[in-house]
């Protein structure tokens, strides 16, 4: 086999697909050179192909290009089947976050594979992807319509987040969702290191902007339908459904990044001292309740403050 042969023969797509094949493919098309930053699919671009991530790293972006990319993609993944299956537009952006190097495959040739297979196995995918892009389109939008009705009674006025009431109630729901589903759900416990000693040196309006900041950190980093709360004082509460606890940590990890490197202004535009956070983690277990998986997180958030603090704990 030849080296490229074999980075195909190792993607998701050829899992156990006869060597045969591999080389069809490999003889149709020749791996494309991606630059950091630049755009692989678009939702306002037609797409042809499929691309096989064979080195490097690609972002996913919902939305627009300065929202944070929900997902990240690593060697041996696939874009772009989805929109080339039910002949769509892709649902998001996708962008080289380094130089990268993809293989194209066009949609006809990965339509004769499969319909090569059998025409139920075509007619299959077509089925499962449209209602895999319902689904992403209706959580986007419930999220958006959560933000717009959401009343002024469970927003945190400081930081525009969810207050604690709102969490109150939704915890025990979300876990209760989850329950049912058997799905995975994470909590993140974020408090702010010495918080105290940034408002004797800052001053309490300093510490309130410090505050601010933080909820954009939030707003900004997690995805759409995750939810950001305000917990009390100068501590939030991060809610990932459907997240397992690798993926929280990444998501952990990438909140306590953006806010060490945050930068804080005053009112009047002066630059002030940045902050940073102590997070814990913690994963939901059947019939586990709201308190007892905030007990588990805040266990985990006292080791990470004694631990040195600007640091992720599970
Ligand atoms: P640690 O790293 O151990 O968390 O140290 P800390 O100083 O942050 O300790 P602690 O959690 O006890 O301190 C919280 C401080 O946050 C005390 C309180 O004055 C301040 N704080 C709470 N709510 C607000 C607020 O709305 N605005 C401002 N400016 N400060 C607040
Ligand atoms: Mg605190
Ligand atoms: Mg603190």
């Amino acid at each position: 086999m030849s080296a490229l042969a074999q980075e195909l023969a190792q993607s998701e797509l050829f899992r156990d697909v006869p060597e045969e094949i591999v080389h069809l493919v490999m003889a149709q098309s020749d791996p494309m050179e991606l630059l950091a930053g630049d755009i692989l699919l678009s939702p306002d671009k037609e797409n042809h192909h499929l691309y096989l991530l064979l080195s490097g790293t690609l972002d996913v972006h919902f939305g627009s290009l300065d929202t944070p990319p929900i997902r990240e993609l690593n060697k041996g993944v696939s874009v772009g089947e989805i929109s080339i299956i039910d002949g769509t537009p892709p649902s998001a952006y996708v962008i080289a976050r380094k130089n990268s190097r993809v293989f194209p495959i066009h949609r006809d040739l990965l339509h004769d594979l499969v319909a090569s297979t059998s025409p139920v196995a075509g007619n299959l995918l077509r089925l499962m992807t449209q209602w895999m892009r319902a689904n992403t389109q209706r959580i986007v939008k419930d999220r958006m319509q959560i933000w717009e009705l959401t009343d002024h009674a469970n927003v945190d006025a400081l930081t525009g987040l969810y207050n604690r009431r709102w969490l109150d109630n939704a915890l025990a729901r979300l876990l209760e969702q989850a329950d049912k589903g058997e799905q995975p759900l994470c909590i993140l416990l974020i408090d702010v290191d010495h918080f105290k000693k940034y408002n004797d040196t800052q001053g309490h309006l300093g510490g309130d902007q410090a505050l601010i900041a933080m909820g954009n950190v939030l707003k900004t980093t997690v995805r759409p339908y995750d939810f950001a709360t305000r917990y009390g004082g100068e501590e939030f509460l991060v809610i990932l459904p459907n997240t397992n606890k690798e993926e929280a940590i990444v998501a952990a990890e990438r909140i306590r990044q953006n806010t060490a490197q945050k930068k804080i202004c005053s009112s009047e535009g002066a630059e002030l001292p940045g902050i940073t956070i102590s997070v814990g983690l913690a994963m939901n277990r059947p019939g586990v309740t709201a308190q007892s998986l905030i007990a588990a997180a805040d266990a985990q958030l006292y080791r990470a403050k004694s631990g040195g603090r600007n640091c992720v704990k599970y």
